[in-house]
């Protein structure tokens, strides 16, 4: 008998639209919740959801759309959002979320650079698109109806463009490793870049995060993502809680703490996404108004975008809700790294255990990270920093019309651009980004230990650190602090009390308060604009 050794198992490919289908027909009647900009609760099911997308698809496909072209979203955190996730990339094309926070300068150009041929916009971020509208072209534009007043000259209204595709589409014949949603970088680093994620990179991303050891992602689960749809996927998150058959509560554009607190308990979410700035926001409500809110027990906070700080995780676990830590960036799609204990840290003291969640934690399963150093060593010691690198099935391979082959080791790794520690368990800890990390008289300081540190004094809401060219030393920290409202304290006692924990030489030499820091658009601390700021700063003064 002839044995075909090659053929094993079926070339299915790994599809977004593959994750839909099983929400809706094994989870057709469990609810997505969207807040409406009014404060409207919008309920409709995963029945719903694939009925709009497939009505989105076969708009698109009538309007001549096609496999490869570019459809951008300019949109909240709604069930519309949800329905592009899925619709547009089941045709073939290519979802691009643009993120609205953007100045106008990087939104114009990155609608160029990607060729964006459609958009969906919500009524509510118009202003936003009219101040990009004289420098783009768009052959059509879609508004999201929300009651905002008439259709702007030359859009279209969205639902009506659902409402014209009787049909169904016709299957698209995709292969796993076509693009299914691209998404561009903040541009902290300089212009924004384009990142293009194949629907095996999202397949594989949903079923990684969603393991027991990240997330533990189930249909048990109401999901609340904060995190915005129009960055990074939101983490994966709606991508991964649709193939679950997970209750889905997409938050809208009101952010405030107080509210997103009456959704967590209202809701009963058991799992959310956010940045730190947004749970430190949340935190302080909770503490400040105790009894005031009642929230699922055992809820888990998924924190990623910047580092939190170690006192975050002792404050939440006081009441009740438990921390997870994940890395990532936007082209690892997003989700890298995750920080849960293993089952011996357990018996750690509270102390090292508290050090190792605030670590980010253990590559995914099918990632890969190292951290190399200046001479080009790696290392597993918790110590000796280098800078991080990552392969695996959900990292970039390139950037989308762009040559920037430097990103990329001979080897095939991918280089992030952070400064990292691995520590014998294998647990990675983000220590600074490159470009943040302060040099002084040749040792290396991490602003964002510093900065850590900091935000658990009482006085402290917000800390930012930055290197500050000095005559001796070549750099020295300087710290930005804005305290809390009423709060009172001296650079001394910052000093103090950070010599608790830090060397003399690592300590911040001048403490500057000020009203507000500087923030990128997706919440991170702007030291680029710090650093400009201080850039004429003079020793002597402090
Ligand atoms: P941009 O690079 O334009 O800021 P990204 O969203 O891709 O936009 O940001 C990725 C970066 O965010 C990472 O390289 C890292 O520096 C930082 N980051 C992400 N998650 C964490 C985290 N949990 N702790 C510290 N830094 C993080």
């Amino acid at each position: 008998m002839e044995v075909l050794v090659k053929s094993t198992i079926m070339p299915c490919p790994l599809l977004v639209s593959s994750m839909l289908e099983r929400g809706a027909n094994l989870f057709s009647d469990v609810a997505i919740i969207s807040i409406r900009p009014d404060g409207f609760r919008h309920s409709y099911t995963y029945r719903d959801l694939r009925r709009r997308s497939r009505q989105l698809a076969a708009a698109l496909q009538r309007a001549g759309i096609a496999q490869g072209d570019r459809v951008a979203t300019l949109m909240w955190n709604e069930h519309e959002h949800l329905e592009a996730y899925f619709g547009v990339p089941s045709v073939g094309a290519v979802l691009h979320t643009l993120n609205l926070r953007l100045h106008p300068d990087d939104l114009a150009y990155i609608v160029n650079h990607a060729q964006d041929r459609f958009l969906i916009v919500d009524d509510v971020l118009l202003e936003v698109f009219e101040q990009i509208r004289p420098r783009v072209q768009f052959e059509r534009v879609f508004v999201v109806d929300h009651g905002c007043g008439a259709l702007p000259a030359g859009c279209e209204s969205y639902d009506a463009f659902l409402a014209e595709s009787i049909v169904e589409p016709s299957d698209a014949d995709l292969a796993e490793d076509d693009a299914a949603a691209m998404c561009y970088t903040s541009g902290t680093t300089g212009r924004p870049k384009g990142v293009l994620y194949s629907h095996r990179a999202i397949a594989l991303h949903s079923l990684a995060i969603s393991l027991p050891d990240q997330l533990n992602l189930s249909c048990h689960d109401t999901l609340l993502p904060i995190v915005p749809m129009f960055h990074v996927n939101a983490w994966g998150l709606p991508y991964a809680a649709t193939m679950n058959g997970s209750k889905q509560v997409l938050p809208g554009r009101n952010l405030r703490s107080k509210t997103l607190l009456d959704l967590l308990q209202n809701e009963r979410v058991t799992v959310a996404g956010g940045v730190p700035s947004i749970w430190l926001a949340v935190l302080h409500a909770l503490e400040t108004d105790p009894s005031r809110w009642n929230l699922t027990q055992g809820l888990r906070l998924l924190v990623g975008g910047s580092a939190a700080p170690e006192s975050m995780f002792r404050r939440f676990d006081k009441l009740g809700v438990h921390v997870i830590q994940a890395w990532g960036m936007t082209e690892t799609t997003p989700v890298a790294t995750a920080c849960k204990l293993t089952p011996y840290m357990h018996g750690w003291t509270e102390d090292d255990r508290y050090a190792q969640r605030a670590k980010h934690g253990l590559p995914l399963p099918f990632i890969e990270a190292r951290a190399v150093d200046d001479q080009g060593e790696t290392h597993k010691d918790g110590k000796t920093a280098g800078e991080l690198q990552v392969r695996g099935p959900w990292i970039a391979g390139s950037y989308y019309g762009l040559d920037q082959a430097d990103k990329w080791t001979a080897d095939g790794w991918f280089r992030t651009g952070d400064v990292a520690t691995i520590d014998t368990e294998g647990f990675v800890k983000i220590v600074d980004r490159l470009k943040d990390l302060i040099k002084s008289g040749g040792e290396w300081i991490s602003s964002v230990d510093l900065e850590n540190a900091l935000v658990a004094h009482q006085a402290v809401k917000e800390a930012a650190v930055i290197a500050v060219a000095h005559p001796k030393w070549q750099e020295r920290p300087l710290a930005v602090i804005v305290l809390k409202d009423g709060s009172d304290v001296d650079a001394s006692e910052l000093r103090a009390f950070l010599g608790e924990r830090f060397g003399r030489w690592q300590l911040p030499d001048a403490f500057v308060f000020v009203s507000e820091l500087p923030h990128t658009s997706t919440g991170k601390l702007l030291k680029s604009q710090l650093r400009q700021d201080f850039n004429d700063w003079r020793w002597e003064r402090s």
